[in-house]
């Protein structure tokens, strides 16, 4: 459905009858890391809603909005098999009417590493889920550990701003070479596919060297860097070693760091991390 009312009133329908509801937010162009959230949000609550919406408010204009993909007819299917009650669709003029005034800023969590990199973004990735929270009103939203800074954002914009529902974090799913699932992942050539492994095995040499005892992040990260570096067509944007709560560098590394990513694979932006402790909680 697409209509912000009709939404609305099916959500209000399932809760009368007692159902709790999950929420799995989206862009769409589902893939197996979509769909373990939404079999999160079944094993939690009694209907599950999933939205996809391309949000514009969170690309810069040199971004990709205008040809991420949206193959509408496939999300259909997987929403459908993956046992999804309600997908909602907005259309861009529902969510944003020219009247539009208010914009949620991040702050200072949201201004370093992806917020730096792209400024703007997680103001418009805050709004949208913002909105989304009130349309729905869902007891619980399950969000993956893949985009660990917004990840952070979100459960404090849940915290500081009082809204009545718990956020729930899942692991990284990932391909059988290591490569995080990704909506783009499908820009990639066979070359560009096969470098951007290059991003993972940067993040494990991290978490090995954490386990052979080195603590430093700048050593850290210098082993990170030297994985990336012999990599052609590479193009690193960030890579560091931060507490995933305030996502500032420790003075130590511990077991609750995490090392993250971004990169350039041709002309493919992509982002990973891992936690350092290595407890399959990435
Ligand atoms: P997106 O459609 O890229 O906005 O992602 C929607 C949700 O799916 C976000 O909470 C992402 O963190 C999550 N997600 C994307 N890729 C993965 C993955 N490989 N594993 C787990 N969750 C993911």
């Amino acid at each position: 459905m697409s209509s912000i009312a009709d939404v609305r009133t099916a959500v209000s329908e399932a809760r009368r009858g007692g159902a709790r509801i999950g929420f799995v937010p989206t862009m769409g162009a589902l893939h197996e890391g979509h769909m373990s959230l939404v079999e999160r949000a079944r094993s939690m609550t009694d209907v599950t809603v999933m939205s996809i919406f391309v949000n514009p408010l969170q690309f810069a204009p040199t971004e990709d909005f205008s040809r991420y993909p949206r193959p509408i007819e496939d999300d259909n299917r997987l929403a459908g098999d993956g046992g999804v009650d309600i997908l909602f669709r907005p259309s861009v003029d529902d969510m944003y009417p020219v009247t539009r005034a208010i914009t949620v800023t991040a702050g200072k969590l949201g201004s370093d590493w992806e917020g730096a990199s792209r400024p703007g973004h997680f103001d418009g990735v805050l709004t949208v889920v913002a909105k989304l929270f009130n349309i729905v009103q869902p007891d619980v939203a399950v969000f993956g550990r893949k985009d660990l800074q917004q990840s952070a954002l979100i459960r404090a914009l849940v915290r500081d701003l009082d809204m009545p529902l718990t956020i729930s974090l899942a692991p990284i799913v990932r391909e059988p070479d290591g490569i995080a699932m990704s909506s783009r992942n499908r820009y990639l050539d066979a070359e560009d596919r096969h470098r951007a492994q290059a991003l993972s095995s940067a993040l494990r040499a991290v978490r090995s060297a954490y386990d052979s005892g080195e603590r430093a992040p700048s050593e850290l990260e210098k082993i990170g860097f030297s994985i990336l570096r012999d990599e052609t067509g590479v193009v690193v944007d960030y890579l560091g070693v931060i507490d995933p709560e305030t996502f500032e560098r420790p003075v130590r590394a511990s077991a609750s760091s995490a090392a993250i990513v971004a990169a350039r694979v041709g002309k493919t932006r992509l982002i990973d991390n891992m936690c350092l402790d290595g407890d399959g909680q990435d």
